[in-house]
């Protein structure tokens, strides 16, 4: 089955592709001629996910599936939350997509705070034949004192999953998929699209 994954992302895209196996041939933004920023301006990850979802559905007529993740630290009150691709640039001085920048900057906002507590939560929004579907995946975890390791992306030299003594970028790509996030939510997704009788071909 051939489903649009509305990002540019590669190691997102390498990710779900991993995860959803040869049954589905995951098409990214730049497959179906998509070049431009889709917009993101809703108040949730759910918001942002379903406008992703629908703004490819609207412009280039394809089902498809969008994610929208979020570093939710405690004791920010979720922050950096829905801000997390931009911490940096909105709340201190980095520029866009900048995760040195936002590492520095949620380093330095929990420098003298014990509570480390926090998840990455992502939500996928599926639009399917004319239907909605959502689909939550969450990882808890701490948010180390300083940088570690040099695998993947994002916060993840800073995050260190629950029941783990290693963080995010000292995994491999499969052990980080078996518990991460995405990978959680991106499971339900493929539970669901097994389910469904083979669509009618792009
Ligand atoms: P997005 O909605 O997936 O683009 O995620 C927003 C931001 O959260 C990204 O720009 C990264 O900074 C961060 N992020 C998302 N997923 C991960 C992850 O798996 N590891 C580390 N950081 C992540």
């Amino acid at each position: 089955m051939k489903i649009v994954f509305a990002t540019n992302n590669q190691h997102k895209l390498s990710e779900v592709r991993q995860i959803l196996g040869d049954r589905f041939e995951v098409m990214g933004l730049s497959d179906i001629g998509c070049n431009e920023d889709i917009p993101e301006t809703a108040e949730t990850l759910e918001g942002n996910a379903l406008q992703k979802a629908r703004y490819v559905q609207e412009h280039y007529g394809h089902d498809c599936f969008a994610d929208d993740t979020g570093l939710e630290v405690s004791a920010l009150a979720g922050a950096p939350g829905i801000h997390s691709a931009r911490y940096a640039e909105i709340f201190g001085s980095g520029t866009t997509h900048d995760s040195e920048a936002n590492m520095t900057l949620l380093l330095k906002n929990l420098e003298k705070i014990t509570d480390r507590n926090a998840r990455f939560r992502t939500v996928i929004a599926l639009l399917y034949q004319g239907k909605e579907y959502l689909f939550e995946g969450i990882c808890p975890g701490t948010i180390l004192r300083e940088r570690h390791g040099t695998e993947g992306f994002g916060y993840d030299p800073i995050f260190q999953p629950t029941g783990y003594d290693r963080c995010f970028a000292e995994m491999s790509a499969d052990e980080k998929n078996a518990i991460s996030h995405r990978g959680r939510a991106t499971e339900k997704l493929a539970e669901f699209l097994r389910t469904l009788p083979p669509a009618p071909p792009l």
